[in-house]
């Protein structure tokens, strides 16, 4: 996950730059100039207390800022409007930065507030300077004078993209035009926010209490441990709960003898909020669609899809249904084979059953068990964390001839937190990497990579970035080395491609830069790393038992492989399922609020879905499309795969640390941010557009291997 794109996304136009001078705040760490180590935060004297007055006083600097440029008495250029800006509030990018990033991976009650208080504010903030029609005048008149300009390619980029996100946010519309958009914002802000909280309020209730231990049949001590834990803090102690989030849920589908139960636990699911009351999102839904259709029409796009889409690599709705049909059709015939041998043994397990949606985790875990027999603690022991991040810092430095040195002299926002300088092969500085691996109360889930400080180029000077890679792995015991699983070991790894795509930058605007590209993009260089952690040129390396010192034995590596490819047609057909839902929802041509449980079920029919699999997301538990920012985007997922599949077909043929491959990678790809269109650079790197063939056959969705 990358973390970058979301905060930008609340601050994406204060993100951009330039001085602004603290007045009567020099008490104030955020806003007095860092002069430590690299320019970094200092984490020793900022109190959580110091934001609120931060923010206030950056708001105030940033906003006087860009009323001296919609103001100014000189006729607009690229300098004195785009350019500045770009640069403008530079003081709120920086406090804003220090501030998500903490209330993130360290959050505490005041930081807490402290959002609650200056988001909305910071909505509004952005919404002044993107509704500044004097700004937006000066802005339209160097766009429309861009062909005499004599801009370079970085300056011209910048401009469209200034453009195009004041046109976007309805900055062209006049009248009553203009009144309706503010209207549709405000009543989609309301109703997006209600359907997630209506989620979780449903996600986290008790959806099975058992009470007699003999319903617990087949659970693991540790589910079981863990349903008494869920069941005592909902105040039934004694009793075993279950709830519908994943880490509750998926466990007691897979390994519950109870098949009445499970169709019960699994029903609670896929009915999540649409049986009436307060919490029911159907509705909501459907106005949530009809909503967007109509902001599209206004600003004169068909569908919301397309709105959404002219901004991705994809750039329009055909080209996301070209891709997930040509992966529908492998996915569900290989789903259908799973299908058919879950349904044999099934039989052969002597249960008379015809295998339904609530039996699929049960046989599909039984199935695993049997033909790829491994435990997960088997694996561990070869898996130490600081192993595990010296060789994604070894890959760099084969790739690149980058290095890593620690620097304790740099503060930190927790005794967790270890800095790096990160130096070129010739000796330049490229950034300040944070690692902050471990789970703790204060850290949000997940895993992410975000910038401390971006990367630009002013005056003269290469403002290099400062980056951190957040994780939740577990803290070990006292005196044991931390020991990851193996998917935790790609995470590592897929957040220090992220990392990468920050550090390399080398553009001039910091908007421009680093991971600041298309929501469609920035997965791929993260998921790219992943293909070096288990690679088998880089795993028997680093994978060496911590207390024997052996290497990671072969046949366990073949294991894994093999094991990797295991229940892919399900995955990528309820996957898809979801994708293309999303997409059916925002290809809507007009504001009709549809019944939305007959629209998705005719989705359904269309798509041939088999009744044994449900799509990963139903319409009123689908939050990435209705309450977060994937609408018209969960393809994302899977399009930046083929790309990173694609990519590192190259790489196979190549042989992994070809230098020449590693230069252009870098070059074309890593280094240059959101500079031109993705599409562009990637083919630049690949000398061709991406292939499809490199993903099936990963997935072992080629036919041959069911
Ligand atoms: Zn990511």
């Amino acid at each position: 996950m990358n973390n970058g794109a979301l905060v930008l996304g609340v601050v994406a136009l204060l993100a951009l730059a330039a001085c602004a001078g603290p007045q009567g705040t020099a008490e104030n760490p955020l806003l007095a100039e860092w002069t430590g180590p690299f320019q970094s935060p200092p984490f020793d004297r900022i109190r959580d207390e110091d934001f609120e007055p931060a923010f206030e006083a950056a708001m105030a600097a940033h906003a006087a800022e860009v009323k001296a440029i919609a103001d100014s008495a000189e006729p607009p250029t690229f300098a004195n409007t785009v350019e500045a800006l770009e640069r403008s509030g530079k003081q709120l990018d920086r406090v804003s930065k220090v501030f998500f990033n903490l209330n993130a991976a360290r959050t505490s009650d005041v930081l807490q507030a402290t959002a609650r208080k200056v988001s909305p504010e910071l909505a509004g903030h952005r919404d002044d300077i993107m509704l500044d029609e004097k700004l937006f005048a000066r802005i339209k008149a160097v766009w429309d004078r861009r062909e005499e300009l004599d801009l370079d390619p970085e300056q011209q980029r910048l401009l469209e993209r200034q453009y195009t996100e004041f046109v976007r946010n309805g900055a062209n519309l006049e009248g009553e035009d203009r009144e309706r958009f503010r209207q549709i914002n405000a009543e989609l802000s309301k109703l997006t926010t209600r359907f997630g909280e209506n989620l979780l309020k449903e996600m986290n209730a008790v959806a099975l209490l058992i009470e007699d231990e003999a319903d617990l049949a087949g659970l693991p001590q540790g589910v079981r441990d863990a349903a008494a834990a869920l069941a005592a803090s909902q105040g039934h102690e004694g009793a075993w709960a279950f709830n519908l989030q994943r880490t509750s849920w998926t466990p007691f589908l897979q390994y519950s003898e109870r098949r009445d139960l499970r169709e019960r636990l699994h029903t609670a699911y896929t009915s999540l909020c649409a049986h009436g009351g307060e919490t029911d999102n159907r509705e909501i839904a459907a106005r949530i669609a009809a909503l967007r259709v109509e902001r599209a029409n206004l600003l004169g796009y068909p569908t919301h899809a397309a709105w959404v889409l002219e901004e991705n690599m994809a750039k329009t709705p055909e080209a996301v249904y070209e891709l997930l049909d040509q992966l529908w059709t492998p996915a569900l015939a290989r789903a259908r084979r799973e299908r058919d041998g879950l349904q044999d043994l099934a039989h052969r397990l002597g249960d008379d059953i015809t295998l339904a949606s609530w039996d699929w985790w049960y046989y599909a875990e039984k199935l695993r068990a049997e033909k790829y027999a491994f435990d997960e603690a088997e694996v561990k022991p070869y898996l130490e964390l600081e192993r595990v991040r010296q060789a994604a810092f070894d890959t760099a430095n084969r790739l690149w001839g980058i290095t890593f040195a620690r620097r304790d002299d740099v503060p930190v926002y927790h005794p967790d937190v270890q800095a790096w300088e990160v130096r070129d092969a010739d000796g330049s500085l490229l950034g300040l990497y944070f690692t902050d691996h471990f789970a703790r109360e204060s850290k949000r889930g997940g895993a992410w990579m975000d910038n401390y400080r971006d990367q630009w180029k002013e005056d003269g000077k290469n403002i290099r970035p400062i980056i951190v890679n957040v994780c939740n792995f577990s803290r070990p015991p006292e005196g044991q080395p931390a020991l990851l699983s193996l998917d935790e070991a790609s995470t590592l790894f897929h957040e220090f491609g992220h990392f990468l795509h920050g550090l390399f930058a080398r553009g001039t605007y910091a908007s421009l830069s680093g991971t600041n590209v298309a929501q469609d993009f920035v997965e791929m260089p993260s998921q790219m790393m992943e293909n070096w952690a288990l690679a088998p040129e880089v795993l028997p390396t680093y994978a060496v038992h911590y207390r024997t010192g052996e290497p990671i034995p072969a046949a366990l590596i073949a294991k894994l492989e093999r094991a990797r490819r295991f229940n892919q047609g399900f995955a990528t057909t309820e996957y898809l399922a979801a994708s293309l839902l999303d997409m059916d929802w925002h290809t809507l041509t007009t504001p009709e609020e549809k019944d939305p449980m007959a629209f998705e079920a005719a989705a359904m029919e269309r798509l041939g879905l088999i009744p044994e699999i449900e799509p990963r997301y139903r319409t009123p538990y689908f939050s990435h499309i209705f309450a977060g920012g994937y609408s018209a985007g969960y393809y994302s997922y899977v399009w930046a795969e083929v790309l990173d599949a694609d990519a590192f077909a190259a790489f196979e043929k190549a042989g992994i640390f070809d230098p020449e491959l590693a230069r252009s990678y870098r070059e074309n790809i890593l280094e240059k941010g959101d500079s031109e269109p993705a599409m562009v650079l990637y083919e630049r790197f690949r000398g061709a557009r991406p292939s499809i063939e490199p993903l099936l056959e990963r997935r072992g969705l080629t036919g041959e291997d069911g």
